[in-house]
């Protein structure tokens, strides 16, 4: 499998990859990247919320974007889902997916402050 000529966004629920993708061609055109159209909330609301009951942000999650001017894909994940985060490198050709950490992308495991 490939995810090459997608973005998207993903959860990471008991150990277990929970990807949302679309094609390049249907991802919203920001100024430097293609984005997954929905957010996280909006996809654990229609997805998650009634089977899990905790907020989108309980679980480890992160997102893949489309840099536009570089031709590379950024996958942006929360530290505590490395292992995740490197499968979905993997399934982009070689060098063409870059993981970053994003402070933005905290569970309720990594952020100190959640409150449930
Ligand atoms: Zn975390």
């Amino acid at each position: 499998m490939t995810l090459d000529g997608k973005v998207g966004l993903f959860f990471v629920i008991d150990g277990r990859i929970k990807l949302h993708t679309c094609p390049l061609a249907e991802a919203e055109i920001g100024e430097r990247f293609r984005n997954y159209p929905e957010s996280h909330d909006a996809v654990w609301q229609r997805k998650y919320a009634n089977k899990y009951h905790v907020d989108y942000d309980y679980f480890p999650r992160g997102r893949i974007v489309y840099n536009n001017t570089a031709k590379l894909y950024t996958l942006y994940y929360d530290s505590c889902a490395t292992k995740e985060a490197t499968e979905l490198v993997a399934q982009y050709p070689n060098g063409k997916c870059i993981m970053e950490r994003d402070e933005h992308y905290q569970c309720a495991k990594c952020n100190k402050d959640y409150i449930i």
